[in-house]
């Protein structure tokens, strides 16, 4: 087997344990948090960028109180979504920009309805997404993902990101948006849509939980043998401990 394709099919060995393991540990399968449409989870999938969850779910849940539906927003003064939304982050540059990428679906699509994309294979799903300004990976994978269209499509955030950097199922250098593709390559190509989500699921909880931006706790972690970060940390511990007892 040639190189390279014997890396790609460890590595997707390591993602499919990793999956296991950290289903094992939060749960699979898990819930759907969201139960929206999917130009409504567009608009919130807008929103939680850089923001906490709690948030963007008011900011979310403001706009949906003042406007009856999202054509009303579009028609809004742009100064005034961006007061509803004032708790999240760059509500300036988001108020235009949902404005704006709800124009652009409303003119490509004919309508504020995304439904037909459930009959659509997910790469040509995210492409049609990600043509328009404002809408990358992570968002055109939430739309098909945690809306109602349930397609098989894998969002990564930042706390997957992390986990699958440190546990070295991407490079160092391997940004959000470039990850999104790498990730799914690694994951069985059948995988449903549940199947993805948990994949998701699990490794940003494992992210928010265990695998702390500073400070991971990879003495209590259920991947730490599968884990090259995990195991320099520990064997650095190990030095320093045996360096304070026999100095
Ligand atoms: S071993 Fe440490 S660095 Fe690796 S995934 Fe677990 S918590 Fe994160």
């Amino acid at each position: 087997m040639p190189e390279s394709t014997l890396a790609e099919s460890t590595l997707a060995e390591k993602a499919l344990a990793i999956h296991r393991r950290l289903c094992a540990v939060y749960g699979c399968p898990i819930a759907y948090f969201h139960d929206l449409d999917p130009v409504s989870e567009l608009v919130s999938s807008l929103l939680s960028h850089r923001t906490r969850n709690a948030e963007s779910g008011r900011a979310f849940k403001a706009l949906r109180a003042r406007f009856d539906d999202w054509e009303a927003l579009i028609a809004a003064p742009t100064g005034e979504v961006q007061d509803l939304i004032a708790g999240v982050t760059w509500p300036e540059l988001k108020a235009p920009r949902i404005q704006a990428v709800l124009r652009a679906v409303r003119e490509r699509a004919g309508s504020l309805d995304l439904a037909f994309l459930r009959e659509w294979p997910v790469p040509e799903a995210r492409a049609w997404l990600e043509a328009i300004p404002g809408i990358g990976p992570k968002t055109s994978a939430a739309v098909l993902s945690f809306s109602r269209l349930r397609m098989p499509a894998l969002p990564v955030d930042s706390h997957h990101h992390r986990v699958a950097q440190r546990t070295g199922l991407i490079g160092p250098k391997v940004d959000v948006g470039p990850a999104h593709a790498i990730l799914r390559s690694q994951l069985p190509p059948d995988w449903d849509a549940q199947a993805l989500y948990d994949n998701h699921e699990v490794l940003m909880l494992h992210g928010q939980r265990c695998c702390f931006h500073r400070n991971p706790a990879c003495g209590a972690c259920a991947v730490l043998d599968l884990c090259p970060t995990g195991q320099a940390r520990s064997g650095a511990r190990a030095m320093r401990d045996t360096v304070a007892l026999h100095p």
